[in-house]
């Protein structure tokens, strides 16, 4: 009797590990011989392949000839990892690490989260928030811009300022309002007047948050040649781009600026 119950614990044990769970052995095994037979409560089994105590060692001859239950197995379906999150399956079970973010210039290429991290040396306005503006238009549709020169001006980072003479007796003049915090050294940008300019003649105007001149052009007009500036906006707070005509009567040059860039 000793024997048979050394026997039985065997067996359970050799089924749990080599069944993976999924082959649950309820009955009662007795053995009397080591000749390989192996009895349960309602079954025999009589098998060939027995261990050197006569315990059956392939299951799958025993579950055909004794009761058993198959229990239902829960099979992980695992969805894929993202940034955030490891390989997860419905009941909760992970595998594996999340991906981590790939950031890439501040904005992950995976999930479109940006780096908190992220300082760029370099800023195109066009990826800054304009504050305050009146006759100011981010220039970012597919279309030829030209200068009252010939010069055609890349769209995207490209800004034209002015009415273009769709007003008269404004009070206000043209300008755009920009915020940057202490945070850049210089700005680097192409001015020029459109080709669609009215005939018109204005100052531009760059100035701080104190009304300080930063950059200031003649009286112009469509006579006017494309320039290239490059100035010192280290410690501004405020940035602010205007077009000042001496009668707002009439007002219809359009000031384009070019790739403005700020830099660290
Ligand atoms: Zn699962
Ligand atoms: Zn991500």
């Amino acid at each position: 009797m000793k024997k048979a119950l050394t026997l039985l614990l065997t067996l359970m044990f050799a089924f749990s590990l080599s069944a993976c769970g999924s082959f649950n052995f309820s009955g009662n095994i007795t053995t009397n011989s080591t000749s390989g037979t192996v009895q349960s409560d309602e079954n025999s089994w009589t098998g060939t392949s027995t261990t050197d105590a006569g315990i059956p060692t392939d299951e799958n001859q025993l579950v055909t000839t004794i009761t058993s239950t198959n229990t239902s197995t829960h099979v992980h379906i695992y969805s894929e990892a993202t940034c955030t999150n490891p390989k997860t399956c419905s009941c909760g079970d992970t595998e594996g690490e999340a991906l981590g973010h790939d950031y890439i210039e501040g904005t992950c290429s995976r999930c479109g989260d940006s780096d908190p991290n992220y300082s760029p040396n370099e800023v195109e306005l066009c990826s800054m928030s304009v504050t305050d503006s009146h006759f100011y238009n981010h220039i970012n549709e597919a279309k030829l811009v030209k200068d009252t020169v010939g010069n055609i001006h890349t769209t995207g980072n490209l800004f034209a300022l002015g009415s273009g003479g769709s007003y008269t007796g404004q009070k206000k003049p043209p300008f755009a309002t920009y915020y940057l915090g202490g945070q850049y050294s210089t700005l680097t940008l192409n001015i020029a007047i459109d080709a669609n300019s009215g005939s018109s003649e204005a100052y531009f105007m760059i100035y701080d948050e104190n009304d300080n001149i930063l950059y200031q052009t003649d009286y112009i007009g469509r006579q006017f040649a494309p320039q290239q500036l490059n100035l010192d906006v280290s410690g501004m707070e405020w940035i602010t781009f205007k077009l000042v005509e001496e009668s707002q009567m009439d007002n219809n040059v359009v000031m384009l600026l070019s790739n403005p860039i700020f830099h660290k």
